[in-house]
């Protein structure tokens, strides 16, 4: 039988790859990066073609048995290379990510650049 990746635990098909896990005492750390293609721009729709940086989230999952889990997962900021465009930058969406790891109240999703 064939034992379960932690992209099948923590991302079921999300466009994330686990890099690296490290095991802290009591908090898995989870490594991880985004793999979906560049996006496109929210406000006009174009097509990114280049990455303006990338920068960390840190989201927080249900604890896996004793452990409880923090994802550090980078994501990717692009340009926007519509003239006429407002937005010059944006950040990446990952399809399935938001809906998991939904913003709360207590602050368990943090940004950090
Ligand atoms: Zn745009």
């Amino acid at each position: 039988m064939a034992s379960k990746t932690f992209e099948d635990v923590l991302f079921p098909g999300i466009d994330v790859q686990v890099k690296g896990v490290n095991d802290c005492s009591d908090v898995l750390v989870v490594e991880a990066v985004s793999t979906v293609r560049p996006g496109r721009c929210p406000n006009c729709r174009k097509q990114a073609r280049r990455v303006h940086s990338t920068y960390q989230r840190t989201l927080e999952d249900r604890p896996l048995g004793s452990h409880r889990v923090t994802i550090r997962l980078r994501v990717r900021r692009y340009f926007c290379d519509r003239r006429s465009c407002s937005r010059t930058t944006f950040v990446e969406q990952v399809p399935g990510l938001s809906a998991r790891y939904r913003r709360s109240g207590t602050g368990l999703l943090n940004l950090n650049s």
